[in-house]
């Protein structure tokens, strides 16, 4: 099962991909993750998104297109994959397509973890505060405002993309982590019987 995990920055994609994981044994796709190591390895991608990514814009979908495709030739992800952070704007949604496609496989399902941007910003703090100073650089209340003004422009219109697709489901992702995990399985569940 090809599955997207999809909403604002900090809505908790990282933590259900990483539950779907463990539970369903399916890789996380994280274009974010992915660009971080790359910075951190000090690779010529890594050092031409640094900045980007500090300020809080995306990156080109060129590359963020180039780095998913590579990933998506590995074998761990022949039986599915869970993405998360991609797409982010309708070309990338486009470009998945035809990747997938030329797989011979397509995208089962889509997950909006529905949140409220001004308690997205609550917690956010609190993770910085919690973090003690060794937080992203991009995790900082202004340029979280920043990331959700970018996410409301160029990656929210996805959601019609895939709505047209009859792919989307949306499950609130301000409860628990736990509810927000049974709610996905119960969504899969019901998409994997249609
Ligand atoms: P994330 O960890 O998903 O919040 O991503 C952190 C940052 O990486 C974003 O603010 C962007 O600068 C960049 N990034 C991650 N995924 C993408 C993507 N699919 N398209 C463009 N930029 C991305």
């Amino acid at each position: 099962m090809y599955l997207i995990l999809f909403g604002p920055p900090g809505a908790g994609k990282g933590t259900q991909a990483l539950i779907l994981k463990r539970e369903l044994g399916l890789p996380q796709l994280s274009t974010g993750d992915m660009l971080r190591a790359a910075i951190a390895e000090g690779t010529e991608l890594g050092k031409r998104c640094k900045a980007i990514m500090d300020r809080g814009d995306l990156v080109s979908d060129e590359i963020v297109v180039g780095i998913i495709s590579e990933r998506l030739d590995q074998p761990d992800c022949i039986r599915g994959a869970v993405f998360d952070g991609f797409p982010r704007t309708i070309a990338q949604a486009e470009a998945l397509d035809r990747l997938m496609a030329k797989r011979g496989s397509q995208i089962d399902s889509v997950i909006e973890l529905k949140v409220d941007d001004e308690a997205m910003i609550g917690r956010m703090k609190a993770r910085v505060s919690e973090s003690g100073g060794a937080a992203r650089a991009d995790d900082n209340p202004a340029t979280l405002r920043h990331r959700l003004g970018v996410y409301r422009q160029s990656t929210e219109p996805l959601l019609n993309f895939y709505r047209v697709q009859a792919k989307l489901s949306a499950v609130d992702g301000m409860a628990p982590i736990p509810q927000v995990a049974a709610e996905i399985r119960e969504t899969l569940r019901r998409v994997s019987r249609t």
